[in-house]
């Protein structure tokens, strides 16, 4: 099955009561047994719920996995992957990534004793100086938030397999339609479905995919003993979005190529990060591992001015100042005071989050009405 079939069709199958072509929402806690331990595989929703599992079959079948698992949020989803840890153990992870993945990493997980590393992968022997004994995980984010740095995932995943290390890798920027990491070498793959995979900024839900039998095991255990689970209502609505997927980032891309020349092109502006460039640092790598590139985009303006940074977004009208992304609408953050809030100055300014960070999600508006928005904030 291709792509553009998957997201409708992989993993589902008509409702067994009544042929429903979209699964029913099964609103519903328990299921009846006939005799102690007789049931029709479900006994409590947060160890299965039909719903849900239409859902998972959909994560697993879009990324190209065997298993797929939801999660009420991507967070949820990142945390049930560093429980497989135990203290002692290390992860190497981007520099440049999701704050709340970092927060999660320093602020609860540093403190159960588990060592993380945060390097530049741009280059991914890099990775190599960080790898001990004592390392059981790389986390990767590509293109990364908000610089959208390019990671190379089949280098990175050389890097693992010869040492004995699983690779997560953060789709959500890509999503499968762009990049399909575990097509690449990585032995998980994460989204915020809050973003992409729900798409209409309606739902907040994490996803995972794999393919190997005991790692999925161990994390199904852990969904089900952690209890982050998502509801039936969020399964249904996140597997809706899904089902429209391919059209969406295609527009999403077509109106992110045209907005990144635009501001490339302009005179306010100083630098337009975005991978589709010939001058990205890591174009190469993005053409080879992505399908096409997207429609996250960040800028600078000239000055780098704290006050026109914040002026521009307030100006936006068709554009909604905003945190998230991913959705049909567009949206403008502040990465400095918004996503990145909880990332020390020092810290921040390293990767690139500097005051006058502008971080666009292109929608799926007419893109004559998106540019045109732009040129009246930034005049
Ligand atoms: C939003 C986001 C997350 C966290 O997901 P939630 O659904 O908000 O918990 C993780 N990684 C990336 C890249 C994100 O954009």
């Amino acid at each position: 099955m291709k792509f553009n079939t998957k997201v409708i069709h992989g993993g589902q199958e008509h409702d067994k009561a009544y042929g429903a072509v979209m699964p029913p929402i099964y609103q519903t806690t328990t299921y009846a047994q006939t005799t102690p331990g007789r049931h029709k595989g479900y006994e409590y929703s947060r160890t299965h719920n039909p719903t849900r599992n239409a859902l998972e079959n959909a994560f697993a079948s879009i990324e190209n996995g065997k298993f797929g698992l939801a999660f009420g949020s991507g967070l949820a989803a990142i945390d049930a992957v560093i429980k497989l840890l135990k203290p002692g153990d290390e992860v190497v992870s981007t520099n440049d990534l999701y704050g709340g993945s970092f927060r999660l990493f320093t602020k609860i997980y540093q403190d159960f004793g588990i060592k993380f590393h945060f390097i530049g992968m741009q280059n991914a022997s890099n990775i190599e100086a960080y790898v001990n004994k004592n390392t059981k995980l790389i986390w990767v984010e590509t293109p990364t938030n908000p610089m959208m740095n390019i990671i190379d995932i089949k280098a990175v995943s050389s890097i693992a397999k010869n040492n004995n290390i699983l690779l997560a890798v953060d789709n959500t920027f890509a999503t499968p339609y762009l990049q399909q990491p575990l097509n690449l070498g990585a032995d998980i793959v994460m989204h915020s479905a809050t973003k992409y995979l729900g798409g209409h900024s309606d739902v907040v839900m994490g996803a995972l995919t794999v393919n190997d039998k005991d790692l999925a095991d161990k994390l199904y255990f852990i969904q089900n003993a952690s209890g982050a689970i998502c509801g039936p209502q969020d399964s249904f609505l996140v597997l809706r979005g899904i089902k429209t997927l391919h059209v969406r980032m295609q527009r999403h891309c077509e109106n992110g190529t045209a907005v990144a020349e635009f501001l490339a092109n302009h005179p306010k502006i100083e630098n337009v990060y975005w991978p589709g460039f010939k001058s990205h640092p890591n174009h190469e790598i993005a053409k080879s591992q992505m399908s096409d590139f997207g429609g996250m985009i960040s800028f600078t303006t000239k000055g780098n001015n704290y006050e026109d940074a914040i002026k521009i977004v307030e100006k936006l009208n068709v554009f909604t100042l905003a945190e998230s992304l991913g959705g049909v609408e567009s949206l403008a953050g502040h990465p400095a005071s918004m996503t990145h809030g909880s990332i020390p100055k020092e810290e921040r300014e390293k990767t690139g989050v500097v005051d006058s960070l502008i971080r666009l999600s292109v929608g799926i508006e007419d893109i004559d009405d998106l540019i045109a928005d732009l040129e009246q904030a930034l005049n």
